[in-house]
């Protein structure tokens, strides 16, 4: 069997330095928060190039504590797409603000920034890019449409540990970059984790006291926070791993052009890597019209798949009360029924990602004669 992730294989590669680390936290006592915590986040906002990072329990507490600092809340509205992970929407109402969505560009799968403009209203507040699957949206544009209407513009980097727009990396090229580290991320905890990166240091100073019951000193509290705080034996972990990103971040992107070249004369749409991206490949996705097909004949041959995502945001019924309907998002409708994520880890094999390949060459021509 070839599973769509693989993290017990990762976790064998350095368990030794992993489990010294949480052992030294167990011995410390620091549990929450503490120095392994102040210590990664001054390494990970190093590693996106920006000044200061606060570390939270989970990416979406820090698309949500990023909101807040940035002053939105009910009456605002905040641009951004419906193709995403639900949370960067469930962030947006979290404040009370309204989530508007723009659709997406079908052959970046972010932000089409062409229909920023036409959604900004007198209550827009910010813009909330998606680097969606490890790949930058566009945010040369995104960034000069936000100056010219005094917005703020917070990236959703769930998905783009180590990303760069045009040579620089994603966090830090909007006002407050927001990540995840959620066990299958490309930076992945051994349980929950998020962090916000900034170069404002009043944003940085907000977001640091709400993650902690918006305290300014123990037990005075200035804002009315949240206990957002990161474990300690996630920071010591997340330290280890950073120091891997890298190499693990090569693996994929070999993986993903070993698989760009078996798949490349198929009748299926490999992703495409902007000229202005260095994509990290959290998700190596293909489209085909014949995805449901395609996934269950991979799936009989032990090949596990995923669907990022099957449903856009704009048509869940926990948010039918933002009033869209089916057809507003044509590209995102389109690439929702398309797109096909094959296995895609630090760890996979050269040899597993011919098999991959070979299979959904044999599978596509079965179909075909069919
Ligand atoms: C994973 C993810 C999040 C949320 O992160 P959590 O750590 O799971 O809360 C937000 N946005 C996107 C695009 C994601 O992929």
């Amino acid at each position: 069997m070839i599973p769509f992730l693989d993290l017990k294989t990762q976790y064998l590669s350095i368990k030794p330095e992993i489990d010294e680390a949480v052992l030294k936290v167990l011995e410390s006592t620091q549990y929450a928060l503490g120095s392994e915590v102040f210590a990664f986040e001054e390494e990970f906002a190093r590693y996106q190039s920006a000044e200061h990072g606060i570390a939270v329990n989970t990416g979406t507490s820090a698309l949500h504590l990023a909101l807040l600092a940035a002053g939105i809340g009910p009456g605002d509205e905040v641009i951004t797409v419906p193709f995403t992970f639900i949370a960067t929407v469930a962030a947006i109402a979290y404040t009370g603000a309204t989530p508007v969505f723009v659709d997406i560009d079908p052959a970046s799968y972010t932000m089409d920034v062409t229909q920023i403009e036409a959604a900004i209203t007198e209550r827009t507040k910010a813009i909330m890019p998606v680097h969606l699957y490890g790949q930058p949206a566009d945010m040369d544009p995104i960034v000069e449409i936000a100056q010219r209407h005094g917005l703020v513009v917070i990236e959703d980097a769930a998905q783009a540990h180590r990303t760069e727009y045009k040579g620089r990396r994603v966090g830090s090229i909007g006002d407050i970059g927001c990540f995840s580290f959620y066990p299958g991320k490309n930076l992945g905890a051994y349980g929950e984790g998020g962090m916000a990166v900034t170069n404002n240091p009043e944003y940085a100073r907000t977001m640091r006291m709400l993650r902690d019951w918006g305290q300014e000193k123990r037990y005075h509290h200035l804002l009315k926070g949240y206990n957002y705080r990161m474990d300690g034996i996630q920071g010591a972990i997340l330290r280890v791993k950073l120091r891997y990103l890298d190499q693990w971040t090569e693996a994929r992107r070999s993986h993903a052009a070993h698989y760009d070249r078996l798949l490349a004369s198929l009748d299926i749409k490999t992703p495409i890597a902007m000229p202005y991206s260095y994509h990290v490949y959290h998700v190596y996705a293909i489209r085909s019209s014949e995805r449901d097909r395609l996934k269950t004949a991979l799936h009989k041959q032990n090949i596990q798949t995923g669907i990022h995502y099957p449903v856009p945001v704009h048509l869940q019924p926990a948010y039918a009360d933002l009033g869209y309907q089916s057809g507003d998002f044509p590209h995102t409708e389109q690439v929702s029924t398309e797109t096909l994520s094959l296995p895609m880890y630090p760890e996979l094999t050269f040899t597993q990602v011919n098999t991959i390949s070979e299979q959904v060459r044999n599978i596509l021509n079965t179909l075909k004669a069919a």
